[in-house]
């Protein structure tokens, strides 16, 4: 099964050719991240009209690094939501004309989907399994019982991860995406500052970050009052801390809690060292199986609509021409069901 599979749900325009849902053939993407970050985050109009601008080229140039012809297609995959519907709405289009004009079915799919089933690129999964979902506007403990069944048992109630590291990095003096610049900083600090821990009600798998992020606001502008110059390094190696704690413990205690056969992380902020370096550590102590995708299929690609993708035509094939983006789209609807 040979699936194209295109992404523009924010700021990366990716076409991918995935080969039975496992198998990159190639993983074109074209980041706008040097054009928003003049503004500080992405801006939603220019993020659609650099999608239209590159997206014909970025087809082409999966199919030919892949040295595949569109007859030899099975389908064509689409990231259907959630995300900015203009941007959304630019690989919808894209994937609609080319499934008409090539005559291919249309595979709609979820974003966060296509973030967990990075991991089916790395190795074979193992079901039950849980997912630590860590992006820029998702934080979510998703169990899968079955392969595509998707049950959300724990997300953020305020800010995502990766919105937090941005907003810190922000407050910090450092441009976007901040991610990158306090896991950096965090490794470089001396001592952390101690921040506070948000663990919620007990046994709860939900998260909260915003009480955090203003916790660093404070900090620095406490330092500033006094007319200090803030501990950055420290600061950030306090939050980071503080995150990594929390993210670890409740992830760990939800694989035994669902007898998961695997931890799977996925998302941007699973670049994060620190994270990586905690879960590393606690799964290898616990004997727990850790699958960690490579960067470049933690970010935003296509390669990872094109593995989801797969699940779902082998269990329910492709839906009509007349699907439409949805920003809001929610991961356990678009759940097989078909079994
Ligand atoms: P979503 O999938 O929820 O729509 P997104 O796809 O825009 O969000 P990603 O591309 O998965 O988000 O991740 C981007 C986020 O990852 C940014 O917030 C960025 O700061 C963060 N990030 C990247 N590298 C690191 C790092 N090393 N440490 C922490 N955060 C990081
Ligand atoms: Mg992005
Ligand atoms: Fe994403």
């Amino acid at each position: 099964v040979l699936i194209l599979a295109i992404e523009t749900s924010c700021d990366e325009t990716s076409v991918a050719i995935v080969k039975d849902g496992c198998e990159v053939l190639s993983n074109i993407i074209s980041s706008q991240i040097e054009t928003h970050r003049a503004f500080g985050g992405v801006v939603p109009e220019v993020a659609s009209r650099k999608h239209v601008e590159v997206i014909t080229l970025v087809i082409e140039e999966a199919l030919s690094t892949a040295g595949i012809r569109p007859q030899e297609l099975t389908a064509v995959a689409v990231t259907q939501g959630p995300g900015l519907v203009g941007a959304l709405l630019v690989g919808v289009v894209a994937a609609k004309s080319l499934a008409l004009a090539w005559g291919k079915p249309l595979i709609g799919t979820h974003h966060i989907a296509g973030h967990i089933y990075a991991n089916r690129l790395v190795r074979e999964l193992k079901y039950p399994n849980m997912t630590l979902v860590v992006s820029g506007g998702h934080t979510e403990l998703v169990h899968m019982e079955r392969e595509g069944e998707f049950r959300i048992i724990g997300r953020t109630r305020d800010d995502a991860v990766g919105e937090a590291y941005d907003k810190v990095a922000r407050a910090l003096g450092f441009p976007y995406p901040g991610g990158p610049h306090v896991d950096r900083l965090a490794h470089e600090a001396e001592e952390a500052f101690v921040l506070p821990r948000v663990w919620l009600e007990p046994g709860s798998y939900d998260f909260s970050f915003s009480g955090l992020k203003s916790a660093v606001l404070n900090a620095v502008n406490q330092s500033k009052m006094k007319g200090l110059t803030p501990d950055v390094a420290g600061i950030a190696r306090g939050f980071q801390e503080s995150v990594v704690e929390v993210l670890v413990e409740k992830a760990v205690r939800a694989v035994r809690e669902y007898n998961a056969g695997q931890l799977l992380l996925c998302g941007g902020v699973a670049a994060n060292r620190g994270l990586r370096e905690a879960l590393i550590r606690r799964c290898g102590a616990e004997g727990i199986e850790l699958i960690i995708p490579p960067p470049v299929y933690c970010t935003d690609n296509a390669a990872m609509i094109g593995a989801a993708a797969y699940v779902k035509w082998r269990h329910e094939g492709g839906i009509p021409l007349d699907m439409v983006a949805d920003p809001g789209f929610s991961l356990e609807k678009w759940s097989v069901t078909a079994y």
